[in-house]
């Protein structure tokens, strides 16, 4: 076993065609590809260095669901250790989505404190934009989550920050 080295579980939550697993695999991989497969859930495994320790990093990347797609399924959240939730910066119902789905975890977590991450993404795409950069900010203000605009088309950097901020918060919360 590596010197300091924790688990952490992640569950990547957001409407259809934000860029759910788009961020995720830039993440990973530092990759963009430009289409992913929608229908399935996929766990990634990684081990991602942090300062000077490790973390053993599980992604579970979910498809959309159809019925009642407010409410994460319980499973998903009793094994999350925190959460990534994505909304598209063009796509104003995916924001008010990412709104349902935050106090929807909340509830469920209570009265546990979750580590969450909100991304606005396709930040390139701002002539399309309908969520403004205030609105995000606000949302995640108010719910006390960590918040940052991305483009997983066409940037690596941002999504890295954002996710190790993530994972930092995760952490002190799990040696707690
Ligand atoms: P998911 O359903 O939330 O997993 O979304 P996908 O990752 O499959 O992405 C849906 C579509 O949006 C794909 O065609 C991606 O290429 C595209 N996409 C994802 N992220 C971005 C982005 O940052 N900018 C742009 N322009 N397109 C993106
Ligand atoms: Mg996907």
């Amino acid at each position: 076993m590596k010197h300091g080295m924790t688990t952490l579980r992640l569950v990547v939550l957001g409407a259809e065609s934000v860029g759910k697993s788009a961020v995720t695999v830039r993440f990973l991989t530092r990759r963009f590809i430009g289409e992913y497969n929608s229908d399935k859930d996929l766990l990634y495994r990684s081990t991602i260095k942090q300062e000077d320790s490790f973390i053993e990093l599980e992604i579970l990347d979910t498809c959309s669901q159809k019925r009642n797609s407010e409410v994460p399924r319980e499973s998903h959240v009793q094994w999350a250790d925190c959460f990534v939730l994505v909304y598209s910066i063009c796509d104003v119902k995916s924001f008010e989505k990412c709104k349902y789905i935050l106090k929807s975890l909340q509830k469920m977590k209570s009265p546990f404190i979750v580590p969450i991450l909100l991304l606005g993404n396709k930040k390139d795409l701002d002539h399309r934009r309908q969520v403004g950069l205030d609105e995000g900010h606000e949302m995640a203000q108010e719910n006390s989550c960590q918040f940052y605009e991305v483009s997983a088309a066409e940037t690596f950097m941002p999504i890295n920050i954002a996710f190790q901020a993530l994972l930092k918060d995760a952490k002190v919360i799990q040696l707690q």
